[in-house]
């Protein structure tokens, strides 16, 4: 059982999809770092790297499972399929949180620095049970992802979210926050937005990014905006309101401009006008498709958590369970 007396059990999570050009590199500086912790005892020797495959279609499942037959400290759950980066973290620390103390998640391509988790550890020492890892510098990421994620972070706590800036799911969490956290059944997830509701004491540690390994991002613009969007929706029910306050704003434009019409028609002054007709139906028109998106997006949202389907399924597991 997990007791703070002892060493803490530390549990190092790391999704990979795949990724069998980065892990060959990757995997040592994890199971290095672990063994270092062991040794200078600020970890339990029961400490673990856990790999979650997440339906990859390449080698990487292999590679894990040949791996941890080699490595004690290393284990692996592999997904019945690809569920994304967000699920995949729920797995595995699903998977871990009744085996450890703590948990810390990172990504698998190195680039986020794994020397920071000695200062995350410290931090979780002095009694914090979340540490955040926000990054200082952003390496391998290009302008345009670096732009639209400042302004994502702006505009998501400008509608109640509640973000730290520039944290990117390389987090300490303990098991005790996981416990709670486990109540959160829900299939939209926004891990960043979600623990800081779970609550807990937290603080936050900096660190730098570095270039990936190897291989390409899996966040093509699409998928940036999926998590953007689920973000948003996941946290915040603002953009209704918001929708409910244009819709005052325009019929009060119309009521001024129905006035005016009438004025104009009594004064005999009525010209054509066809342009501004034409301009304020694209633009009413405009308004309410894209509130009926918005609406949408959080009707089907809520259609998905009524099924209540799984969030996801673990298909193998290199140990028994
Ligand atoms: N990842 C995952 N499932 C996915 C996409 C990504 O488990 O569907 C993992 C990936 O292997 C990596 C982490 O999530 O460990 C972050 O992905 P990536 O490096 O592609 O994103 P970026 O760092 O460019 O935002
Ligand atoms: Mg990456």
């Amino acid at each position: 059982m997990p007791n703070k007396e002892k060493l803490p059990v530390l549990y190092l999570i790391t999704p990979c999809y795949n990724e069998e050009k980065v892990l060959p590199s990757t995997y040592s500086l994890f199971l290095n770092k672990l063994k270092e912790l062991v040794k200078s005892k600020a970890i339990s020797s029961e400490s673990r790297v856990l790999f979650v495959n997440d339906g990859s279609t390449d080698g990487t499942w292999d590679f894990i499972c040949e791996i941890s037959k080699e490595n004690r400290q290393i284990e692996g759950i592999s997904l019945s399929r690809n569920r994304g980066h967000q699920n995949a973290l729920v797995a595995g620390l699903m998977e871990a949180k009744d085996r450890c103390d703590v948990t810390i998640t990172l990504d698998c391509d190195g680039q986020h620095d794994i020397n920071a988790v000695d200062l995350m550890l410290k931090k979780y020492k002095e009694g914090n049970e979340v540490v955040y890892g926000v990054r200082n510098s952003r390496a391998g990421d290009g302008f345009f992802k670096k732009a639209f994620s400042e302004l994502y972070y702006k505009l998501i706590n400008s509608l109640g979210g509640e973000v730290i800036v520039n944290h990117a799911d390389y987090r300490l969490v303990s098991s005790k926050v996981l416990n709670a956290f486990a109540d959160y059944k829900e299939v939209n997830i926004f891990l960043r937005g979600l623990f800081p509701l779970v609550g807990f004491k937290s603080t936050t540690i900096h660190y730098d990014q570095f270039e990936r390994v190897a291989g390409k991002s899996h966040y093509s613009f699409g998928k940036m905006l999926g998590l953007a969007i689920d973000g948003i929706t996941s946290l915040s029910i603002k953009p209704i309101r918001i929708i409910t306050g244009v819709g005052i704003f325009v019929a009060f434009i119309s009521f001024i401009g129905v006035i005016y019409t009438f004025v104009t028609f009594f004064a005999g002054k009525t010209v054509p006008g066809w342009a501004s007709m034409t301009c304020t139906l694209c633009f009413v028109s405009g308004i309410q498709l894209i509130s009926l998106g918005i609406i949408g997006e959080y009707v089907g949202k809520t259609y998905m958590e009524t099924k209540q389907r799984p969030r996801y399924i673990i298909s193998e597991r290199t140990y028994k369970e």
